[in-house]
């Protein structure tokens, strides 16, 4: 491995590049980028098809494996994340399954965070041990249980920072060192952060995955993944990529590469929306635990101030009364939406233990920091104040 950074030279996060990363005018000379709705490239003769084909020259041949937009869109994505090159997929999942699969074989194994993504979680647990690929889990916290899991087949580190839904926060230089120093490839699931918040390549990751669905569109229109790092990675996972198929829709990369123009802005106000309502609940009697990366009494406070420039868009409480009253707040909301997705304009309320985490026991959900009352908010763009209304009544009301 090259232990270069691959985010030498890196400025960090830019709102023009966002904005104005150059693409192909056509001679229609349009301001805003084309839609490319083609399955296949037309060659001009044989011997442009031969060098294609052979990798002799850049050009696209069939959307399967390049596209215009998927390029234009994951070009941008690198220089938001100062990473090399980058490959875009049809869904998160797909990103964050790729990313592993590409690079491992039997036999091989990976050391993940324990709190992930469910669908993550499936992959490593059910999915991986049917092709001889073992899993071992470290906690987030406490980085001095990473050590005793390397193995001599280990080949990969996973993980979420900040986590779903715990929001716990691993500290990513650490982490890149530890890497490193064990020759391990290090993947890090950025969906929650986005490159605005967060850029894990500065701090030694080898790959970022992203689920391009969350705050990334950020306005609930489409699905889309992103798999982002170091160029000779990339290159095995576009191999990969390419003849497995997970390739993402035209239409939706040239959603996602507008929805890059506005990122900052919207970053800005969910993370704004998201700190007040933390300090809001932190003083509510219905309340017993607000859990926000940017609260000073969250136990990585001074981690999450390190590597991140604002606490994200996501707020985690416990409502006193146990899952009843977890479910009774979910009916008892007027405006936020009940729905199992994030990272929206609109604000979204869920309740784990009874949803997304309902098949796990007590224990199992402990493990992962999801207690009964756990309610999760992702902060959309409406107006603080009409947010916070809606939240007090339904705790007053669930409550009587
Ligand atoms: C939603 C999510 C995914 C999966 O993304 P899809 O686009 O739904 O496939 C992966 N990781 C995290 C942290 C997520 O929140």
């Amino acid at each position: 491995m090259n232990d270069e950074s691959a985010s030498q030279g890196f400025q960090g996060y830019s709102e023009t590049d966002a904005i104005r990363t150059q693409f192909d005018r056509t001679d229609f000379r349009e301001h805003s980028v084309p839609l490319y709705l083609t399955s296949s490239f037309v060659f001009d003769d044989a011997e442009q098809a031969r060098a294609l084909f052979a990798d002799e020259i850049p050009g696209n041949i069939y959307t399967r494996f390049s596209n215009p937009n998927n390029t234009e869109f994951i070009q941008k994505l690198c220089k938001l994340e100062g990473t090399e090159d980058g490959i875009a997929t049809a869904t998160g999942m797909a990103a964050m399954y790729l990313s592993m699969a590409a690079l491992l074989k039997s036999g091989d194994h990976i050391i993940a965070s324990r709190s992930l993504f469910g669908s993550t979680f499936q992959i490593l647990n059910v999915i991986f041990p049917r092709f001889g690929i073992t899993t071992s889990y470290a906690e987030l916290t406490d980085p001095g249980s990473w050590e005793q899991l390397v193995k001599p087949n280990t080949r990969l580190l996973f993980v979420e920072t900040p986590s779903n839904p715990a929001l716990d926060v691993i500290d990513l230089e650490w982490l890149g060192q530890f890497a490193a120093a064990h020759k391990l490839i290090l993947i890090v699931d950025n969906c929650f952060a986005t490159p605005y918040l967060q850029n894990p390549a500065r701090w030694g990751a080898h790959l970022v995955t992203h689920s391009a669905t969350k705050f990334m569109d950020g306005q609930g229109r489409v699905v889309g993944g992103a798999i982002v790092g170091k160029q000779e990675l990339i290159k095995e996972v576009r191999f990969f990529a390419r003849h497995t198929g997970p390739t993402l829709s035209p239409f939706n990369a040239w959603i996602l590469s507008k929805s890059l123009e506005t990122l900052a802005v919207r970053m800005e106000r969910h993370c704004s929306n998201a700190l007040k309502l933390a300090e809001a609940l932190s003083s509510h009697p219905e309340v017993s635990l607000v859990k926000y990366p940017f609260l000073k009494n969250h136990p990585q406070y001074a981690i999450a101030k390190k590597q991140m420039r604002h606490g994200g868009g996501v707020v985690t409480f416990e409502v006193k009364g146990g899952v009843e009253r977890g479910r009774k707040f979910l009916n008892s909301l007027k405006m936020l939406s009940h729905t199992a997705n994030l990272g929206d304009t609109r604000s979204i309320a869920t309740h784990p233990a009874s949803t997304t985490h309902s098949k796990l026991t007590d224990a199992e959900r402990a493990a992962v920091g999801i207690t009964p009352g756990l309610i999760r908010i992702s902060l959309g763009l409406e107006e603080f104040n009409d947010i916070l209304a809606d939240i007090a009544q339904a705790l007053q009301v669930s409550g009587s």
